[in-house]
């Protein structure tokens, strides 16, 4: 294999990369069509969530004070608060007024009615004749509500500019009446793989007595774009310049925002995607120091990103995750930054100075700890050291690896 003459840094690399970032258009959705999809407006509340003073269990309205001193011997007696002439068991329950000496019967979620300020739980009372109530134990006023505005009060920012929303997010959403919400537009990825000895996984794995690789890449990279993009999985293209020099035009034409192309992504004799895309618009690097992932490149075509990728399918993730996936966060206006978990190296892990490596771990929990242990592999060809793990461990440039029991950060899989 041919070398490159010069790596770059993942630093200048993402610094290169982030400044050919157009950011997407907004536009409004309907709120539940929003899951993952990113923020494009801060979110604050036109009403008070409840929006009215409500009971939060079943049992008796009633002033709080007039429960005081009750006990099982002693019982404190209320009465019912009897409903003015004309009105309804069903009308709005607000219409009563609890005085003192008064109880209503109420139900979780109902409005508490006016006067009243703690409700008292079944458990605790006895109704004799369905107008007289015997409480066994006191309440403080406030206990068993919750208060008008105690979620989210009128005016309360809720939700901020830039972050991917959850499905908690969108019950919040609901919550306030915000039928509509403004995000950032999905950018279209067009994902192309390059290779003569690849095959879709639904093909045959032997054609013709030859035995093939299955394309992987194409559905990872749709999968992991997915979470924040559109992706548009084109499949295979052999190993041919003008071949993929034609899959890269047709698929701009295709109204892709963006490319992502893995395989002959090196400087080999049949590694023909650099020149390709160097040859359409610009190669603006191409050799990045991070392992795995060396090979890996970006270009501009058309005004459009291109990103080079390598074929070996754990490679392609690393350079995913180091590269693609800023890019594509600053591409949709996430500000979002993934949560780590802190755990203890339980092994050395070696790494060279001027190189960033990207090492997969396993996670093992003991009462008061973490521990990352590096899945131990020669070689990105190696996609179960990806399923055994449980996350990742970046271990930047200037480090020369990390001891056991050096603290690390783990990003852990699934965001
Ligand atoms: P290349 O970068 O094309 O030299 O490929 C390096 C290694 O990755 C070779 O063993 C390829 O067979 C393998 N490879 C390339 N592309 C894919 C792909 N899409 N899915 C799975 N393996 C691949
Ligand atoms: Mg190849």
């Amino acid at each position: 294999m041919k070398l490159f003459r010069k790596l770059i840094s993942l630093e200048e690399a993402l610094k290169i990369a982030l400044a050919n970032v157009k950011r997407t258009e907004r536009e409004e959705i309907v709120f539940d069509d929003a899951l993952n999809r990113v923020l494009a407006e801060d979110v604050c509340s036109s009403i008070d969530s409840p929006p009215f003073d409500r009971a939060a269990m079943d049992g008796y309205a009633i002033r709080g004070e007039d429960s005081f001193g009750a006990s099982p011997n002693n019982p404190v007696f209320l009465r019912k608060r009897s409903r003015k002439g004309g009105e309804k068991e069903k009308e709005n329950e607000n219409v009563v007024e609890i005085r003192e000496g008064d109880y209503l019967p109420i139900q979780t979620g109902m409005p508490l009615p006016k006067g009243s300020n703690a409700v008292v739980m079944l458990e605790y009372t006895k109704e004799n004749g369905g107008d007289t109530l015997e409480i066994f134990k006191p309440v403080t006023p406030g206990k068993n509500v919750s208060f008008k505005g105690e979620d989210v009060k009128k005016g309360e920012g809720v939700l901020k500019e830039g972050r991917r929303l959850r499905a908690h997010d969108l019950g919040m959403l609901a919550s306030l009446f915000k039928s509509t919400v403004k995000v950032y537009k999905r950018a279209k990825f067009g994902i192309i793989s390059t290779g003569d000895e690849l095959s879709d996984p639904d093909e045959s794995f032997e054609l013709e007595g030859e035995k093939k690789i299955a394309d992987v890449n194409s559905y990872v990279l749709a999968a992991l774009t997915g979470k924040i993009a559109s992706p548009y999985r084109i499949g295979i293209v052999r190993d041919d310049y003008e071949e993929i020099k034609n899959a890269i035009c047709l698929s701009l034409e295709k109204d892709c925002n963006g490319l992502l192309i893995s395989g002959g992504s090196s400087v080999g004799k049949r590694d023909f995607l650099a020149d390709a895309v160097a040859d359409l618009g610009k190669l603006v690097f191409h050799g990045v120091a991070i392992r795995p992932g060396e090979p890996t490149g970006f270009g501009v075509v058309n005004d459009k990103p291109v990103f080079v990728l390598p074929g070996y399918p754990v490679a392609t993730i690393s350079a995913f995750e180091l590269l693609v996936r800023p890019f594509l966060h600053a591409m949709h206006g996430m500000k979002e930054e993934r949560s780590k978990i802190f755990a203890i190296a339980s092994k050395k892990i070696p790494s060279a100075v001027g190189r960033t490596d990207f090492v997969r771990v396993k996670l093992l929990c003991t009462e008061n700890e973490y521990y990352a242990e590096p899945i131990r592999v020669s070689g990105s060809g190696i996609l179960s050291s990806m399923t055994k793990s449980d996350g990742f461990v970046i271990i930047e440039e200037n480090k020369e690896g990390v001891e056991d029991g050096e603290k690390v950060e783990v990003s852990v899989w699934e965001w």
